[in-house]
């Protein structure tokens, strides 16, 4: 070491990562040689970008390549790129700490559970520490573009932390890696061996990649090639190289174009949804590209924010090479663009929908969240991204999903509505009172069980000029279908309207308005949500948002079955004995609440039901 030798600590999460790592977290330890490369590659190509726009640059006319070579006996293999390399803060930064915050929360996850147990570390690419899965040391000779950078060395055994030190000689422009490959894996430190790994994907690598003397790629672009020229395997192993990822994708759209703009787009769906196990939101993996050269690894506002799910490479001849991160916010081309690659997503799926069902469902269970948000926050889309939705209904088995358009299909003439419930699952749905006049009818009710479901059906309003109706809505007009009468003879009128007047009475202000229903056939009575009123999933979200203040009083429309009885006796009751009628009346209402998810004060509920089972008893 010499005198200006600096030594850190790994920053907290970078040990807990080295640790994973190191113990055999990955059974597959080969991928370091991927993961350098990519890291080169990714330097090459912020090279090859920062030289259009830079005019001081050191080393100009470096080529833009990569380098390996071994030394089995030393046990050493060595990465060396001509790429942008880094700085002594940047050494720090970048090897030293791990900025992403998925990252981090996903080392905090599995430091805490069994790490060997979970397939998902693949979806998180540990990147450069993968090399002390085979390595007891590693150095890092670096040496920025920038004009009067220092020759430094980074050196670390994995373990204690690392030391930076200044190198007398001059360090070449960009990075050096020298791994020192443990005993126990020597084979790696070997020509034949690295050869056999490089070829699995060098041809994704877009600068010469040399192995000793040997080239051993052809630069080429795989998304600019013809879709017939590429096989399924390659297709895999570009999405592996490029997105850091360790399973296969699910989806893979290859979309070429030449009008109205040069385009040619390779996106990946992966296999896993990591923000399904908490690890925070998604970020984009499209890169943008003009003819084979990077603009932008992580262009912001070129696809929208639902979107984020997907990996992949976007390629545009028509985007000017030096365009800057601000001007191509703003630009109307970079937008274009988006938009013309979100159709033809929209469409690529709405194929495999129809082609690939079974395929398409298991997606959409995984998935389905960021279609939903994307019918809230997608204006442009809305209606062909809530054609992708899926949902069970009272007209599917449970477990099995039909789409809007299905529904319309089997939808009555006339019938101008498209009718959901929205509850905690199917069982409570179908228990409930509403289901049964629409079921009679046979009219189709959506089920939805989603929390976020209300915004979606809120945001979408209507599909295809049919508007969506909540089914427990108050004033829904439906047929006097004779077969679907309910059996059984109704109170009379006067009767009706002495007890619909005796309830109005009773339950105040709290409710609308109370009626005789139609739609009632098995249930004795029910709450609905008044026009403009709000259901309970409205209340949710509004508690959910302003947590501090009092949700306004609940109020209804209350229908009671005339023909149901239980409300027959009642309407006797009440003139022989107006107490017990009260407090059965108040027992139903606090039922039809809890029915429609609005009894949000169960110690009234609880104590009214002592005062009605005293009552009982005293008879
Ligand atoms: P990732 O590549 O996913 O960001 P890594 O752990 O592989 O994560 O690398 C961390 C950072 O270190 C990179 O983002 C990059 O800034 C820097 N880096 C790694 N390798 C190189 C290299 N060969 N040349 C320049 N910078 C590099």
């Amino acid at each position: 070491m010499s005198e200006d030798t600096t030594k850190h600590e790994f920053q907290a999460e970078v040990s807990q990562l080295l640790d994973i790592v190191i113990n055999s977290l990955y059974t597959d330890r080969e991928i370091f040689v991927r993961e350098l490369v990519s890291n080169a590659s990714d330097a090459l190509e912020k090279m090859r970008h920062t030289s259009l726009t830079e005019k001081q640059v050191h080393q100009p006319d470096r080529e833009l390549q990569i380098e390996i070579t071994t030394d089995e006996e030393a046990g050493t293999i060595t990465f060396q790129d001509a790429g942008i390399g880094m700085t002594r803060e940047e050494l720090e930064q970048n090897l030293g700490t791990i900025a992403h915050s998925g990252s981090k929360q996903f080392v905090k996850a599995m430091a805490e559970k069994d790490q060997k147990e979970s397939g998902l570390i693949g979806q998180f690419g540990v990147g450069f520490y993968s090399a002390f899965m085979v390595g007891d040391k590693v150095e890092v000779f670096s040496r920025s573009w920038k004009p009067e950078s220092e020759n430094l060395v980074w050196t670390s055994d994995g373990k204690t932390g690392y030391t930076i030190d200044t190198v007398d000689e001059e360090v070449d422009r960009g990075s050096k890696i020298v791994v020192h490959i443990r005993e126990d894996f020597k084979e790696y430190a070997t020509t034949e061996k690295l050869k056999s790994i490089l070829q699995n994907y060098s041809s994704f690598v877009s600068f010469p990649l040399l192995l000793g003397e040997d080239r051993i790629n052809t630069v080429e672009a795989l998304w600019r090639k013809r879709k017939k020229e590429i096989t399924a395997e390659e297709y895999t192993e570009f999405y592996k190289f490029t997105s850091n990822a360790f399973d296969d994708p699910r989806f893979t759209m290859h979309f070429q174009a030449s009008e109205p703009i040069e385009l040619n787009a390779l996106l990946f769906v992966p296999e896993q949804n990591t923000e399904l196990f908490g690890f925070g939101q998604m970020e984009s993996g499209v890169s943008l590209y003009c003819k084979n050269v990077l603009i932008d690894a992580k262009p912001e506002g070129l696809l929208p924010e639902w979107l984020r799910f997907l990996r992949g490479v976007i390629d545009s001849a028509d985007i000017p090479l030096n365009i800057s991160r601000e001007s191509m916010q703003d630009s109307t081309l970079v937008r274009k663009i988006g938009q013309v690659i979100t159709k033809r997503f929209i469409k690529f799926l709405d194929g495999e929908a129809k082609n690939e069902t079974e395929k398409y469902n298991d997606f959409y269970a995984k998935f389905g969240r960021f279609l939903k948000e994307g019918v809230v926050i997608d204006h442009d889309n809305r209606e062909k991204i809530a054609g992708l939705i899926r949902f069970e209904s009272s007209m599917t088995e449970k477990g099995e999903t039909t789409s809007f358009a299905d529904y319309l299909t089997k939808a009555k003439e006339d019938q101008d509505k498209i009718y959901y419930l929205i509850g905690p699952d199917r069982a409570t749905i179908e228990s409930g009172p509403y289901l049964e006049a629409f079921k009679a009818r046979g009219l189709e009710v959506i089920f939805l069980f989603d929390q976020v479901d209300e915004y979606l059906v809120q945001h979408l309003g209507e599909f295809d000029g049919k508007q969506l109706l909540a089914a427990n809505s108050g004033g829904i007009d439906l047929d006097d279908d004779p077969a679907a009468e309910a059996e059984g003879d109704s109170l009379a009128e006067d009767d009706i309207t002495a007890l619909t007047e005796f309830l109005t009475e009773e339950f105040g202000d709290r409710v609308e308005k109370v009626t005789a229903s139609k739609r009632l056939i098995g249930s004795p009575v029910a709450a609905l949500t008044p026009e403009n009123g709000m259901n309970a999933q409205m209340r949710g979200m509004m508690r959910a948002m302003n947590p501090e203040e009092a949700a306004p009083p609940v109020k209804v429309d209350f229908e009671i079955n005339p023909r149901h009885e239980l409300i027959k006796n009642l309407a006797a009751v009440r003139e022989s004995d107006p107490e017990t009628a009260k407090m059965v009346a108040a027992h139903l209402f606090d039922n039809a609440l809890l029915d429609a998810g609005l009894l949000e004060d169960r110690k009234d509920l609880i104590s009214r039901g002592f005062d009605l089972l005293g009552a009982v008893l005293k008879r």
